[in-house]
């Protein structure tokens, strides 16, 4: 059997569904890789060995016995540490919550479970997802495969470094402004954010919550669709989960696969603020362009000018939510406390706690989101971004009446050197210029490899209309079937 390491997770399925090789198989190859390359990656927090090698048992023991097993049994899949996962770590890269095992599965874990994945482990991610390079986790950057000296995006950088080192075939993201999508952008593999409201938030710790969505990643687009269709869908569980099914992006993916993209209108955003994207990403943005055409698509330009003003109206209101969601890391109800030496007061253990256990970033979130919601503030702030977040759905429903999806540059610039913007905040925000407005509008996007800028990965981004998340995945898997997967240097 040659390395399952280096397959898809469609090609383990279907090993697994043969019983060419067993889920413990499966899940030992990838438990081998991640011991012999993570020390290099820092990709996952915590490996859950017992708990992979007994799921996988149990699949094939399922197997054996002759039940009808999903798309995705026994296949391993490495999960984003923001969801709750029952008895087993989650920090969500903070110190604060430093040894807090969850007593419940999120949603998204239970479908996984379902589904007869294998849970490999939690993945790395900026303390509370916030950030863009995973350099602000509490428990030390990872590494982005294609040049360990460089960041592998973020928030969700542990888990596309997973995929870009062959430790795991699939993944979990989450997405509030782009931590799905510039991961997978900067490492060359695809992430993709639903349609808000399509995948459940129940267990996902809350950064903001009117943004927050869980996703898929993975190494290929029908991979991402596969596991797009395992998780997603309604959750009584969560008040703004949409109760209607995920539209059909497995078939979409197949439909893209075979290269036909005639009739599909798609659009080039004309403004998207900032100083636009580096030369090498244009270029190969550029080219991603003339091969969308070859495929029969119809390109044209499409005006939205209150795209530049989503990355001041998102640091205003994720920052706003964050420091609303976060009071409840108070020392009392979950993970750290400090200084609770029997003479201090409540407030002060809180503060302590909260001065000990939270990140600088984490820090400067709250402290801003307070600023904006504070009487006297909240309408020049909080408010003005609201109606900024108007102005920007109303840009994508003009869009959507003339194109079938949008297109751009998921992110203006390579995976950058560890530390290149750790020193001025703005620098690291602009990472998600071009993600940032589809989360605001609330549509799903999807993030693509196009091709390479000076040996570096590049991502195309495909923006469809809310619950519409098939056409993203049909336009990808198009450009894919053309571009090919990329591979990273051999670690
Ligand atoms: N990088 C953005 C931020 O720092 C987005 C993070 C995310 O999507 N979780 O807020």
């Amino acid at each position: 059997m040659t390395d399952v390491t280096a397959m898809t997770a469609t090609q383990i399925a279907g090993l697994v569904a043969t019983g060419a090789a067993s889920a413990v198989e499966v899940t030992q190859a990838h438990l081998d890789r991640i011991a012999a390359v993570d020390g290099r990656v820092n990709a996952f927090l915590h490996v859950d060995t017992e708990g992979a090698l007994a799921a996988a048992r149990d699949i094939d023991a399922r197997r054996a016995a002759g039940e009808e097993l999903g798309p995705l049994a026994g296949v391993p899949v490495a999960v984003k540490d923001v969801l709750t996962t029952k008895g087993v770590p989650t920090t969500v890269g903070s110190k604060i919550l430093e040894g807090w095992r969850p007593p419940y599965d999120s949603t998204i874990v239970q479908r996984l479970r379902a589904a007869g994945t294998v849970m490999l482990g939690k993945t790395n991610m900026d303390e509370f997802a916030m950030g863009s390079s995973t350099e602000y986790s509490a428990y030390g950057p990872s590494r982005n495969p294609w040049d360990t000296d460089r960041i592998p995006g973020g928030s969700g950088g542990g888990s596309a470094a997973a995929l870009a080192a062959y430790e795991a075939p699939l993944a979990i993201g989450s997405d509030t402004g782009g931590s799905i999508r510039q991961p997978g952008a900067v490492t060359g593999t695809v992430g993709a954010k639903p349609t808000y409201g399509g995948t459940s938030r129940y267990g996902l710790v809350a950064f903001s919550s009117s943004l927050d969505t869980p996703g898929p990643c993975a190494r290929t687009v029908l991979d991402a669709a596969l596991l797009h269709a395992a998780i997603g869908g309604h959750d009584p569980r969560d008040s703004t989960s949409i109760p209607a099914p995920v539209p059909d992006v497995v078939a979409a993916a197949k439909l893209g696969a075979t290269g036909d993209l005639s009739g599909v209108r798609l659009g080039i955003v004309t403004e998207f603020g900032g100083e636009g994207a580096e030369p090498g990403v244009t270029a190969a943005f550029n080219e991603a362009v003339d091969t969308l055409t070859k495929l029969g698509a119809e390109i044209v330009e499409i005006s939205c000018p209150h795209f530049r003003y989503a990355l001041p109206a998102y640091y205003l209101i994720a920052p706003s939510e964050c420091s609303s969601n976060l009071a409840r890391f108070d020392g009392v109800r979950f993970g750290l406390r400090t200084g609770d030496d029997g003479n201090r007061s409540l407030e002060e253990v809180m503060s302590l706690t909260r001065e000990a256990g939270f990140g600088p970033e984490v820090k400067r979130r709250i402290m801003l989101g307070t600023y904006a919601l504070s009487s006297g503030y909240y309408d020049a702030y909080y408010g003005q971004a609201q109606k900024v977040r108007t102005l920007i759905t109303r840009d994508f429903t003009a869009a959507f009446e003339r194109v079938d999806a949008l297109i751009s540059p998921t992110t203006p610039f390579v995976a950058f050197p560890l530390g290149a913007r750790t020193s001025d905040p703005y620098q690291m925000y602009l990472a998600d210029l071009f993600t940032i407005p589809s989360n605001l509008y609330g549509g799903p996007g999807i993030s693509v490899p196009c091709g390479l800028s000076e040996g570096l990965p590049v991502g195309l981004q495909v923006m469809a209309p809310t619950m519409a998340d098939d056409r993203m995945y049909r336009v990808a898997a198009a450009l894919e079937s053309a571009v090919g997967t990329l591979t990273p240097p051999t670690m």
